[in-house]
């Protein structure tokens, strides 16, 4: 079974295939420091925006790293 993901960007039409997400992840966060590219990743079934609604719903639960213009934000309660 593929447990990997696709990385492609956009920007510049880049595409690559990684065979872990950290890979792919790190690769994404690479990308977007050298060239301010923003990649997506496609893995197995889920879409790129999965991962990303993790993120944008503030896992960590610290204000500093949750994107409150995010429609999945919760908000403090
Ligand atoms: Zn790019």
């Amino acid at each position: 079974m593929a447990t990997g993901a696709t990385v492609t960007c956009p920007d510049c039409g880049l595409e690559r295939a990684f065979d872990s997400l950290g890979d792919a992840r790190a690769f994404i966060e690479d990308h977007r420091t050298e060239t301010g590219h923003e990649a997506t990743w496609q893995l197995g079934r889920l879409a790129a925006g999965v991962e990303r609604a993790g993120d944008e719903a503030g896992v960590c639960g610290s204000p500093d790293c949750t994107d409150t213009d995010s429609p999945l934000y919760q908000g403090e309660n």
